[in-house]
């Protein structure tokens, strides 16, 4: 660090020479970029610095100094936030990677796992033990940035989101100490994330699984209009029939070298196989199928798999609309804008359902929309900025017909992770109950605003 006229630099050298073991980089580090970079690429934030703590104790020290230098600080694990919440101008970046610890108890029914660990670590610890919990798809998502506010995944219907899996969970609060969230602050830890502070480590129920069965069913997409109408009519028989807890079938429209594909993650959550293997015939059968992977693997092995998929960055973001059903209105609007989603690579459409146990109303968390319910995310995160534009504007308008619809079937509520800020209320993100119980809480538990730049939405100041 070089001398500057800025006091707070010489402040952060005295706190680097106390806390050696914290790697930290200032914008003329030569190791900023490395640590700097995030998934998107668009962020022009500069930080006042990135500090990586190795344990609980560091990050209250972060806090701490943050605090005492008038700093802001944000947390950051995989760095993936779409809309720039984890690296923000000015701010001090807590960078958690470090911590990224798993302890599964003996009798195997849940685990401790530190603040900064990502599902590609988890999902290997976990793999390792024949064991399982709610996990997302792709290896490189923090899983507290993930399930803390909210969690979506191929086992949302068996286990129930990411925040239903939280039993437990350590916080670094707004006078830079190390607590135990009570049954409160826990509550708001579900669906509210980081908004009260590093969250340090969280303890997440288990659930004994060894092999899954996944991959992806491509189906012949020459009319791809009514390729996807044929899948949700007869997707929709299947579910009045009965869905099994265990499977998921993750809807997507991606652009290949072929052209644009409709596909399906299948993902089998049960060491039932024999089973599986009928719902993946049944699922199967809803087009006519072009490619399928789908094959026995581990949770370890099939979140690689998805690594491959997806690129490791992008520019842009994703606009998002959450609806009851897929209904005849709903399916045109999408036939209609999927045939006019733009050739560029990156410009994506996915749904995700949500359906058992999490889609029932739980006092115990402050997540939103507590109903069956499907996500529909408008993907423009491209590989090439030039193509940006192209995908904004396919997005732009397919967002605007959507909004359109009956709002009936529409869910006030949006997935706060992929939803742009200022363009849903909190009111309706969580509910209004449940937004007055955030307030309440965020003015209990960060009186002074420390942490109001992970939801600035809730600034306990206002
Ligand atoms: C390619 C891609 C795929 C995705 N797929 C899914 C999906 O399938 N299902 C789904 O539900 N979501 C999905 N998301 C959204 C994703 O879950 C959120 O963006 C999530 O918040 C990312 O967490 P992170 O730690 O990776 O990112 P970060 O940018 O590091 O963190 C995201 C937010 O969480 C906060 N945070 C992270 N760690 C902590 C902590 N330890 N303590 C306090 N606050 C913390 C950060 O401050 C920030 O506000 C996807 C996003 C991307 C980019």
């Amino acid at each position: 660090m070089t001398s500057s006229s800025d006091p707070r630099l010489a402040s952060l050298e005295i706190f680097i020479q106390e806390h050696p073991t914290i790697q930290y980089a200032t914008a003329t580090s030569p190791n900023y970029s490395t640590l700097r970079a995030t998934y998107t690429l668009d962020n022009p934030a500069i930080p006042f610095a990135i500090v990586r703590p190795q344990n609980a104790e560091d990050v209250a020290a972060a806090v701490k100094f943050a605090k005492a230098n008038g700093i802001k600080p944000v947390v950051r694990s995989g760095g993936n936030s779409l809309f720039w919440k984890s690296m923000v101008q000015d701010s001090f970046v807590i960078d958690m990677r470090d911590i990224a610890y798993v302890n599964i108890n003996k009798l195997k029914t849940s685990a401790t796992v530190g603040g900064g660990i990502l599902f590609g670590d988890l999902g290997e610890h976990l793999t390792n033990e024949g064991l399982a919990t709610a996990l997302g798809t792709i290896p490189f998502i923090g899983y507290v940035g993930w399930s803390t506010y909210g969690g979506y995944g191929p086992f949302s219907a068996q286990y129930g989101l990411g925040c239903d899996n939280i039993i437990g969970a350590k916080v670094v609060n707004w006078r830079g100490e190390v607590i135990e969230a009570d049954s409160d602050l826990l509550r708001c830890i579900r669906g509210a994330g980081g908004a009260f502070g590093p969250v340090v480590e969280l303890t997440v129920k288990l659930y004994p699984l060894k092999n899954i069965l996944a991959g992806l069913i491509i189906y012949d997409s020459t009319d791809i209009a009514t390729t996807i109408q044929n899948f949700n009519s007869g997707y929709q028989k299947l579910s009045i029939e009965g869905l099994p807890p265990a499977l998921c079938a993750l809807q997507m429209v991606l652009n290949s070298p072929y052209g644009k594909i409709f596909a399906c993650t299948f993902i089998w959550g049960s060491d039932d196989h024999e089973t599986g293997q009928t719902y993946l015939a049944k699922i199967a059968a809803l087009g006519q199928v072009v490619n399928n992977t789908v094959a026995p693997n581990t949770i370890a092995g099939y979140l690689q798999q998805l690594k491959a998929m997806v690129p490791p960055n992008a520019y842009g973001s994703i606009e998002t609309i959450s609806i009851r059903k897929l209904n005849a209105e709903a399916l045109a609007v999408i036939a209609r804008n999927i045939e006019k989603m733009p050739q560029v690579d990156g410009a994506n459409f996915f749904m995700h359902e949500l359906r058992g146990p999490s889609a029932t109303p739980n006092p115990e968390s402050i997540f939103g929309p507590r109903e069956p319910h499907m996500v529909l995310e408008l993907i423009k995160t491209v590989a090439e900025q030039r193509d940006l534009k192209r995908a904004e504007d396919w997005v732009g308008t397919f967002i605007d017909e959507l909004r359109k619809m009956d709002p009936r079937n529409i869910l006030p509520s949006t997935y706060i992770s992929i939803t742009k800020p200022g363009s849903n209320s909190f009111k309706n993100i969580f509910g209004p109950s449940n937004y007055e119980v955030l307030l309440e809480m965020k003015r209990k538990y960060d009186p002074e605003g420390t942490f109001d730049l992970a939801q600035p939405e809730v600034n306990s100041l206002k």
